[in-house]
């Protein structure tokens, strides 16, 4: 049967409406992002493995490639920016970019870092606007908070809607409704389609196709008996027929803060170490309440002199951002790794099962007043810090750096924990759960 036979594959404009979004040289624009003095300029990231991983647009133009050599890229654009991975920023960016797409519905899959697909189906109603104007707004929301534009793509399936998504880029939108699959499909080379590798290609070639509307042009039964069940699914997906729900597995477990501090020399006084700790939570808390993130896991480890690691974790009893707030457990966690005699070389914190800080959610028996007071001296904190440079203000036991050892502070008497009793510890690890380090 020719295509031209079957015009219409369906006369409703969305019986199911997915949309794909994919961030814009994801690593590249966040690095802008964070970093505005970039902005315009060619900037690529991957300095630390000698191979771009992500070139912005700016570069692009100017013919820099992911995957190209940093010499090679060098000699096309002298004025090039090349920066080494920041993994974590980009993990925290992707976050915050699904959070503002789970504010619309929680259907909303994480495909990877910069991707992802969101089921708008049956919202029409509940925002009381098109299927159209929903993804508009999510887009808009991206670029007015996060500072970095994704690409939207709105169809029928998550095949057609990653079609759409990359029909138009950077910080394209394009909607292809059920009834204008016929003017889409034919737009869209075979070698695009999501699932065919250049075997297929090549195959659906010899048979004469060009286009996915060529393919959906063929019965079903045909695509089935050339590429099996994928076939049929490709071929359902692209003629609108969702074959793929939009699948809500919760990911942001792997979003993690960390820091790490590697002693100039090793030591063994605990004050020492101690302060370099409180200093790398404090570090790691500033960064949690800059992407205004709370955290309900932390981690704290020890490394020694011959690189072996000793390191603990417990869970808050509720999510904070409030540095103060966890450093009656950090100190306990603390006493418990700590080896008189031993001698270190790096402390790491690890923050773990982030969410967004919506503001302070009280629970029964809890301290009111003391929590809203810890939570206003870590924003007197970070205004300060921000105006006078890093560290200007800061906890008590940091001020341990820079001075010389003291003794008899290591045995002070662990403070009670009044706010964060009943957390519950995990056994021991031997090595840090997670490998990310700042
Ligand atoms: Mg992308």
């Amino acid at each position: 049967m020719s295509p031209h036979e079957n015009p219409l594959l369906t006369l409703h404009s969305y019986p199911r409406a997915i949309v794909h979004f994919d961030g814009d040289a994801f690593f590249a624009s966040v690095e802008q992002a964070v970093h505005p003095e970039l902005k315009g300029r060619p900037v690529v990231t991957g300095r630390e493995r000698g191979i771009i991983a992500c070139a912005s647009y700016e570069a692009k133009a100017l013919g820099v490639a992911r995957g190209i050599t940093l010499a090679e890229a060098r000699k096309k654009c002298p004025e090039l920016v090349i920066l080494p991975s920041d993994y974590e920023t980009y993990s925290l960016y992707s976050k915050r970019m699904f959070d503002i797409m789970r504010r619309y519905t929680p259907v909303v899959e994480e495909y990877s870092i910069d991707e992802g697909f969101v089921d708008l189906s049956g919202l029409r109603r509940v925002f009381h606007t098109s299927y159209e104007e929903i993804a508009r707004r999510m887009q808009q929301d991206v670029r007015a908070e996060l500072d970095i534009t994704v690409s939207v793509g709105l169809s029928l399936s998550k095949g057609l809607s990653k079609l759409a998504s990359k029909f138009r880029k950077p910080a394209g939108f394009t909607a292809v409704a059920g009834n204008h699959l016929h003017l889409f499909l034919p737009r869209i080379a075979l070698e695009k389609v999501w699932g065919f590798g250049p075997n297929t290609v090549h195959l659906l070639k010899k048979y004469g196709l060009q286009t996915a509307w060529d393919f959906v042009g063929r019965p079903e039964s045909w695509a089935e008996k050339m590429m099996g069940k994928i076939g049929r699914e490709i071929w359902n997906e692209l003629r609108g027929v969702a074959m793929h729900p939009v699948s809500t597995e919760e990911k942001s477990t792997y979003y993690t803060i960390s820091k790490c501090k590697t002693f100039a020399e090793p030591t063994r006084d605990r004050d020492q170490v101690f302060a370099r700790l409180t200093r790398n939570v404090e570090s790691a808390f500033i960064k949690l309440r800059r992407h205004r993130l709370r955290a309900r896991e932390i981690q704290v480890t020890l490394r020694f002199q011959d690189f072996t690691y000793e390191g603990i974790e417990a869970r808050l009893q509720r999510p904070t951002a409030a540095t103060q707030e966890v450093m009656p457990l950090v100190r306990d966690l603390f006493d418990r790794v700590w080896r008189d005699g031993a001698e270190y070389r790096a402390t790491i914190v690890v923050l773990g099962r982030l969410e967004p800080d919506r503001g302070e959610q009280f629970e029964l028996f809890e301290d009111r007043v003391r929590i809203d007071k810890m939570s206003a001296v870590s924003g007197v904190i970070d205004a300060v810090n921000e105006r006078y440079g890093k560290h200007t203000l800061s906890l008590g036991a940091s001020l341990f750096l820079g001075r010389k050892p003291t003794t008899g502070r290591g045995t002070l008497p662990w403070r009670k924990r009044e706010l964060l009793g009943g957390e519950t510890f995990r056994q021991r690890l031997k090595i840090p759960r997670l490998g990310v380090q700042v």
